[in-house]
């Protein structure tokens, strides 16, 4: 087992970073270049959703968690912000809450598209978990 955890404030530069720090922990996993395309692409939209859903501009972190077992890696995206009400409603493809913004609703379905699995923990008032998994490098 092999990890990294980190924090940092809820801000849209930091999406650079997030993706920067995926690929920095995928590579020790010897990815695909579809492998580390996908990864970047998730936690982009997870770490994008902290910045723009959880706090609201208003100021907050975002924990970042990567670790490997046997070949497969877990990603977890954190916030302590509003939550979600109903998990179920806001994973549906094309549902937003935040219309007037670029928003299309499709972050959750991009999450879903590019790993094995997309499990999300939320509660309103205490903050949302997004844990994300994939198989890395097929013939590993
Ligand atoms: P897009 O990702 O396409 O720009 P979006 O962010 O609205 O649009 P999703 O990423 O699928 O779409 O998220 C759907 C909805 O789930 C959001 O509009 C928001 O209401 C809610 N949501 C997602 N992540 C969080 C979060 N970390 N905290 C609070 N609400 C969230
Ligand atoms: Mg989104």
């Amino acid at each position: 087992m092999n990890g990294l955890r980190t924090s940092f404030p809820a801000v849209s530069r930091n999406e650079a970073l997030a993706r920067g720090l995926a690929a920095q922990f995928l590579m020790l996993m010897d990815p695909t270049v579809e492998e580390l395309s996908d990864v970047k692409t998730a936690v982009s939209e997870a770490v994008t959703n902290a910045v723009v859903h959880a706090y609201r501009g208003r100021k907050g972190e975002v924990s970042l968690e990567f670790s490997e077992a046997d070949g497969e890696l877990t990603v977890s995206v954190s916030d302590t912000g509003r939550g979600i009400e109903d998990v179920e409603l806001a994973r549906t493809p094309f549902y937003t809450t935040a219309p007037e913004a670029e928003r299309t609703g499709l972050g959750f379905a991009v999450m879903e598209a590019f790993m094995d699995s997309v499990e999300v923990e939320s509660a309103p008032g205490r903050g949302t978990r997004v844990i994300m998994k994939k198989r890395i490098g097929g013939n590993a």
